[in-house]
């Protein structure tokens, strides 16, 4: 078993090689063929999340604990099932499910495992995909991927399902009502795929980099540049004064939130999806006398991806872009992404190790 590793938080994640695990019981042994890198594997790298001024939220005080392999996007080839493992076969190719729980909570007994308290996530708190392996706890977290390619459908375990997960959130919306996203990344480029399948909405995308509004733009969404002098005045001038029925922020920072808030109109929804990290200042009278709602998501149940992978395959919609890189070059993919130079998503190859 070859992995990329998370020793110590701040620092390069490091090569390890050591004997394959033996799956015992439910478990089940991949053989990894694609594992997407999301821009939370580079928050884990640093070991915080930022809170506002100079304060943090350490990933350490949160329970993850190292060394660690990364990766929660991940599909692989069944190579190995324990003894009570049924459903599933060897040589059978599947996506993972990576927002385990504790298996006995009431989230984690409605289908919610993704909200439970004493999460068991794969690649956060359990090692995931950044590896030629990975051992899945249960053979119920693996998903059927239909005729949908590895490297593009390992992200849908993340950014794909955390996308749609926030859509449905901001949901009903008429199609004289406008929807911002805020962020164009890994998240938004996927919120960019669904959200023709589920509204007819006016959509708006805000984000510094301007190559990437121009891609969206000639696909027929309206864009603003985050880097515009008035962008609320830019975004009144497509949704009408009143501002936007939602905001969806993929980055959810301390301005982004804030101009987030600003654009809502009357019963508006702010969503904040994002972990870029800050902190929220509101008027209170404001959100009483707007009658608004302020509220998170977090990726999404077994479900919805089942769900959304179903209707993916169906729809057979425009992929988002995907660049494919060798596990060994995990650090430099986490580095490329921090400075901003990934359009879409970068899945890095278990069969390179
Ligand atoms: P990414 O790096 O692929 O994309 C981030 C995008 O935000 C880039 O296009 C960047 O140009 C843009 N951006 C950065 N600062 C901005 C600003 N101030 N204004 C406008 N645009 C700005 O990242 P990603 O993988 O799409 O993830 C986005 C965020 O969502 C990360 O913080 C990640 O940790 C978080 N995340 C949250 C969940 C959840 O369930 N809540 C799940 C996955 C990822
Ligand atoms: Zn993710």
């Amino acid at each position: 078993m070859k992995s990329v590793r998370l020793v110590e938080f701040g620092s390069s994640l490091q090569w390890e090689e050591k004997q394959d695990p033996e799956p015992k019981d439910s478990e089940v042994l991949l053989e990894v063929i694609s594992c997407g890198v999301c821009h939370s594997d580079l928050h884990l790298r640093d070991g915080y999340y930022k809170i506002g001024g100079e304060e943090k939220l350490f990933v350490k005080d949160r329970g993850v604990k190292l060394p660690l392999t990364p990766g929660h996007e991940v599909v692989g080839r069944i190579l190995k099932i324990g003894s009570k493992v049924s459903s599933v076969s060897v040589g059978e190719t599947k996506l993972v499910y990576p927002w385990i729980g504790c298996g006995t909570c009431e989230e984690c007994e409605s289908g919610n495992p993704q909200l439970c308290s004493a999460p068991k996530s794969l690649g956060i708190y359990q090692d995931g995909g950044y590896s030629d392996r990975i051992l899945v706890p249960d053979e119920k977290w693996l998903l059927d991927i239909y005729d949908l390619s590895p490297e593009y459908a390992c992200s849908y375990a993340c950014a794909g399902l955390t996308a749609y997960g926030a859509l449905k959130k901001a949901l009903p919306l008429k199609k004289s009502d406008s929807l911002v996203i805020i962020g164009a990344g890994g998240l938004g480029m996927f919120a960019s795929q669904l959200v023709p399948l589920l509204t007819e909405a006016k959509v708006i995308f805000l984000d510094l980099d301007e190559s990437r509004l121009e891609k969206l733009k000639e696909i027929g969404f309206y864009t603003v540049p985050s880097s515009h002098p008035d962008p609320a005045s830019e975004v009144k001038k497509i949704s009408g004064p009143l501002g936007v029925s939602a905001v969806i922020d993929f980055v959810n920072n301390s301005a982004t939130s804030s101009l987030g808030f600003s654009l809502l109109k009357k019963n508006g929804t702010l969503i904040g999806v994002g972990l870029f990290g800050g902190e929220l200042k509101i008027p209170t009278p404001i959100l009483s006398l707007r009658s608004l709602t302020i509220r998170g998501s977090y990726t999404g149940s077994p479900g919805e991806l089942k769900e959304l992978l179903r209707l993916v395959s169906e729809k057979k919609i425009r992929p988002v872009p995907v660049q494919i890189r060798n596990l060994r070059e995990a650090d430099s993919a986490l580095n490329d992404l921090s400075s901003g130079k990934v359009l879409g998503r970068l899945v890095l190859s278990g069969k390179s190790a």
